[in-house]
This record gives structure tokens, sequence and C-alpha cells, in this order.
């Protein structure tokens, strides 16, 4: 007779997926259809109504500007 081999305990651990996100300004960007004014979604979410400094409440989802990398030799 031989000894019973040790329980294989499942491992708990999971690796983590979370990445660290890049730092970009890939934020969404709304623009006040009435005076224009850009407001980041951040900026937005600071205030406790989505409200422009016009006063306006209608915004319109605009292209966030796109910073170009330029490869350094
Ligand atoms: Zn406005």
């Amino acid at each position: 007779m031989s000894a019973p081999p040790p329980p294989i305990a499942p491992a708990p651990e999971t690796p983590p997926k979370e990445a660290a996100p890049p730092k970009v300004f890939a934020a969404a960007v709304y623009e006040c259809v009435r005076c224009g004014t850009k407001t980041t979604q951040e900026e937005l979410a600071r205030l406790p109504e989505v409200k422009c400094i016009c006063g306006y409440r209608v915004f319109k989802k605009v292209r966030p500007m796109v910073v170009k990398q330029i490869k350094a030799i």
C-alpha cells in the first residue's frame, strides 16, 4: 500500500488583468452647440450638472485632438 497522493488545490489566484492605461488625451470632447465652447468629459464630470458656461445644456460630441507621435531618430 502506498501513501495517498497529496490533494491538489486549485490556485485561487488569478493573474491581474488590469493593465495601466496609457496616459493619453483620449477623453471625449463635447462642444456646446450654442457658443461652441469645448469641454472634456472629465471636466463635465466634475460639475454637478452637465451645463455649459453659457448656461446651455446641449452638447455635441466632437473628436478629441489626436497628438501625433513623432519618432525620434
Ligand atoms: Zn455654451
